[in-house]
């Protein structure tokens, strides 16, 4: 082990010590014994065995030091859509520093969430713009009528707020766009606003209205799938092959990428295991958390995280697809531990088991072991769950039935 950092900043005391844990920094490959020294709100030392005065010391003996996790898909606009959590909340919950925002606001409600929700975070967020003007206020199918498409908004949206707006997000569902011509008019729509404002678009699939070669084929390199892993119909995966669809292996090749969204429908065991037995791990690994699925069955990013681990990928590999990886999409400085970086820091324990893991469809697996965020850190300050507290409770709930092709969410 070489100390990456070994200078006068021992000499300095620290503002915060995280002691003995296992650092994972997938920007430097390595995962290895070390310690973290934090000074002014950037990392200042990771080595075995620092020594120096600190403010606060973190014990983390038997647990993993990771980036602040980057969570690729979630949906923060709290009070104003019917899906939004606290972002600040759910980062101190479940160590994630940074955020994008999928297509929660469109192009008449983005000035607020940047004014009051991106604005005044602690966490970092940036945003997608939906195709629909209006965003995701309800679950009433945003993209059922079609005058709802905006193509020019979104693309002044985008324009004016290039610094926290990456892309453009669609929901390409048969509940949500409608059918046949009407749906595919819409992705158009969002491929045409992504093309026109010079940026990417994510594109949420289950119950496809079109087939997923024809989708696939009009999306760009760069362009993202998310629910990757639905275990809905209009899928990647066909279970009755065992495997993901060719049109989507080649896909990958020519540039598109794929992010799991957990949420509350697009995980399922059997789809999982067959994508990564075929040899199609996600290119981001990001949980989709709202209010309809905070209680289960995502729960958490460190959550979806386990389910990965359970089924096999190395743990390395499913801390750099949501930290290192997202934040590179989004051109964030995060995702590192490198000294110097600012401290976004997740301390993340191992509770051992046995624990029950469950999927979208209500299947049960059982394990001996569950990763958790024990402590949070944005810029070295401690993002502290007992202070900011439990969310206030919204009148309206959403629905716990299972998702149906022609249903509202
Ligand atoms: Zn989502």
């Amino acid at each position: 082990m070489t100390p990456s950092h070994e200078t006068s900043a021992c000499s300095t005391p620290f503002d915060l010590l995280i002691r003995g844990g296992t650092v994972i920094d997938p920007s430097v490959n390595k995962s290895t014994r070390a310690d973290v020294g934090v000074v002014d709100g950037r990392i200042a030392a990771v080595a075995p065995d620092l020594a120096g005065q600190a403010t606060e010391v973190v014990h983390a003996d038997g647990a993993y030091v990771v980036p602040g996790l980057v969570d690729f898909h979630v949906h923060v606009y709290w009070g104003a859509t019917v899906w939004g959590l606290e972002a600040d909340k759910i980062g101190a919950a479940g160590g994630s520093t940074a955020f994008l925002d999928t297509g929660s606001a469109g192009a008449i409600t983005l000035a607020g969430l940047r004014r009051y929700v991106i604005e005044p975070a602690s966490t970092r967020i940036r945003a997608l713009v939906n195709i629909c003007t209006a965003g995701l206020v309800t679950t009433l199918g945003e993209l059922r009528d079609p005058r709802y498409l905006d193509i020019d908004g979104t693309v002044r949206a985008i324009d004016a707020n290039r610094d926290i707006a990456p892309g453009v997000k669609i929901r390409y569902s048969e509940n949500i766009v409608g059918a046949g011509a009407q749906a595919r008019a819409a992705l158009d729509a969002a491929v045409e606003a992504a093309e026109q404002a010079g940026v990417w678009l994510m594109v949420h699939i289950g119950y496809t209205p079109e087939a997923i070669p024809d989708v696939l084929d009009r999306l760009r390199p760069g362009d993202v799938v998310t629910h990757s892993y639905t275990p809905l119909e209009g899928g990647l995966v066909d279970l009755d092959a065992r495997g993901v669809l060719p049109a989507v292996m080649e896909a990958r090749a020519a540039g598109i990428e794929f992010d799991i969204g957990h949420g509350k429908s697009s995980f399922g065991w059997e789809t999982a295991q067959t994508a990564l037995d075929s040899g199609f791990p996600p290119d981001y690994v990001s949980s989709d958390l709202h209010r309809g699925c905070v209680h289960g069955p995502a729960f958490s990013l460190p959550n979806v995280m386990t389910k990965f681990w359970f089924l096999g990928m190395p743990l390395e590999e499913i801390v750099a697809r949501c930290t290192l990886a997202p934040a590179r999409k989004l051109g964030l400085d995060a995702g590192t531990l490198r000294v110097g970086a600012e401290a976004d820091i997740a301390v993340v324990a191992v509770d051992e088991g046995p624990v029950t893991l469950v999927d979208c469809t209500g299947v049960q697996r059982t394990w001996d072991r569950e990763l958790r965020a024990a402590h949070t850190f944005r810029a070295g300050v401690r993002l502290d769950p007992d202070v900011l507290g439990p969310s206030e409770e919204l009148p309206v709930q959403l629905s716990s039935q299972p998702m149906t092709r022609d249903a509202d969410a």
